[in-house]
């Protein structure tokens, strides 16, 4: 192995395209993750494949990102959107046509990094053909998502077999918190190799504009008191326990409240039909005045948003990790969050925000008009989630903790040292065996 193949990685993440925008149906922050992650290492000299299913005709093949970052398009199954509880048939095909491309280009990659489960099974197929090395981050574990849903998907029985498998054999597991690490341990397996590495955020983008500036540009008045949300409309995200938060805080009713939900979505599509029940439910608790929905927020006008705000929630069920929190520290905004998963590591009760049992309408609505009702507090809390997110969650200090886990994975097997070990050990034992059996 050269040093060329030896800074070369492929960054699997099947239903998780890092190229397409961000906020619409199943693009959410695995694809964030995906990207940013990969273009960090891009810029420590890695060179970084990162391998998606194609959807579309219309799509590229190849996306370059920067120098050594691109994103690579694989055809598994027809060229249309399929959820990804759907997919598990077609990876096979995904797997020869990520074979044929090495074929084409002429090498192999040596260390993959899979996401999500479906990755997973691909990255084990991989070091079997080929003895690939593999790190992966779950994203989500389907141990503690299937105790947090209702409708259990066909498909469970196969991603929870899948999960335990690549926890016990893959040569390091990602986990983005604590949380998520004992989760691993409690409800998928006690054996395999777990590092604890978080995910990120840009530092630079998120928090590039201050309050005042960010009220002006989005034209809302410097008095106002501003609640928003961002991320996916997904049941399990917990926008009701939100609306019914703010429909009972005690400044309803005062001109100056306003609550924005943003967030993509397709009409007809699992996130359309969420929005339609999340926009009904507000309509029925008088508070659509004071409600806006901008739609899909790119990330590049979020930190306007987040920094426009008094406080961000994010009343998730269930968060493995939870990129919007620190997305809104890193941007000075406290924030309100269930007190569950990667919430539990990444906001701090009473030093960046506030945590509240999960789906718990009066908590969320007393923690929210604590921090509204608190101004000066609320400062001090912003002001501890920037300096959070600044020592713990840049992507730049992500991608280094990476970048050394795969140099590490990367170093040849110190072959001879081995086996010199084992017959110096193997003569130790033997003349301390003799001695015990002399005395
Ligand atoms: N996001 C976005 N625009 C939107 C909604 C969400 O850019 O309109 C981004 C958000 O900024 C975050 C990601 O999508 O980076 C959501 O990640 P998170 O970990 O919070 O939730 P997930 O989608 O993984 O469940």
């Amino acid at each position: 192995m050269n040093s060329t193949t030896q800074r070369r990685i492929a960054l699997i993440s099947v239903h998780g395209d890092p190229a397409i925008e961000i906020g619409k149906e199943e693009a959410g922050g695995q694809n964030v993750y995906v990207r940013n992650v990969g273009e960090a290492l891009g810029q420590l000299g890695w060179q970084v494949d990162m391998f998606t299913r194609k959807v579309s005709a219309k799509q590229e093949t190849i996306v370059q990102h920067s120098e050594n970052c691109r994103t690579i398009r694989l055809q598994a199954g027809e060229l249309e959107f399929v959820p990804r509880d759907d997919l598990f048939e077609y990876l096979p095909e995904f797997i020869d046509n990520f074979l044929q491309f090495q074929a084409e280009n002429g090498f192999k990659y040596d260390l993959i990094h899979t996401n999500y489960w479906l990755s997973s099974w691909v990255g084990m197929q991989l070091k079997k053909i080929q003895g690939s090395k593999q790190v992966h981050t779950y994203h989500s574990l389907g141990a503690v998502k299937y105790n947090t849903i209702e409708n259990i998907p066909l498909i469970a029985s196969q991603r929870l077999i899948v999960e335990k498998q690549v926890l016990e054999t893959a040569e390091r597991i990602v986990a983005t918190s604590p949380q998520e690490k004992e989760h691993m341990r409690e409800f998928v397996s006690l054996e395999g190799n777990i590092d604890i590495i978080p995910c990120g955020t840009d530092i630079r983008q998120f928090g590039r504009i201050d309050r005042e500036a960010a009220r002006a540009e989005l034209g809302i008045a410097s008095d106002a008191k501003v609640v928003m949300y961002v991320g996916r409309f997904d049941p399990r995200k917990g926008i009701e326990t939100l609306v019914r938060a703010v429909a009972q805080s005690k400044l309803k009713g005062q001109e100056n409240l306003q609550l924005i939900i943003g967030g993509g979505s397709v009409p007809g599509q699992s996130d359309g039909i969420e929005r339609d029940r999340i926009e009904s439910i507000v309509k029925e608790l008088g508070i659509s005045d004071i409600t806006t929905f901008p739609g899909r927020l790119s990330q590049e006008i979020l930190p306007t948003y987040y920094a426009a705000a008094d406080v961000s929630v994010v009343p998730s069920h269930y968060e493995p990790f939870g990129l919007v929190a620190i997305e809104a520290m890193a941007c000075s905004t406290p924030v309100v969050a269930s007190d569950v998963g990667g919430l539990q590591y990444t906001v701090v009760p009473e030093e960046t925000g506030l945590l509240a049992p999960p789906q718990d309408v009066d908590a969320f609505a007393a923690a929210i008009d604590r921090i509204l009702l608190n101004p000066e507090w609320a400062r001090k809390l912003g002001k501890g989630g920037r300096k959070r997110v600044e020592s713990k969650f840049s992507w730049d200090g992500v991608a280094t903790q990476l970048s050394e886990l795969y140099t590490e994975l990367l170093q040849p097997q110190p072959v001879a040292a081995t086996a010199m070990e084992l017959v110096q050990s193997t003569a130790e034992l033997v003349q301390s065996t003799a001695k015990e059996l002399v005395n």
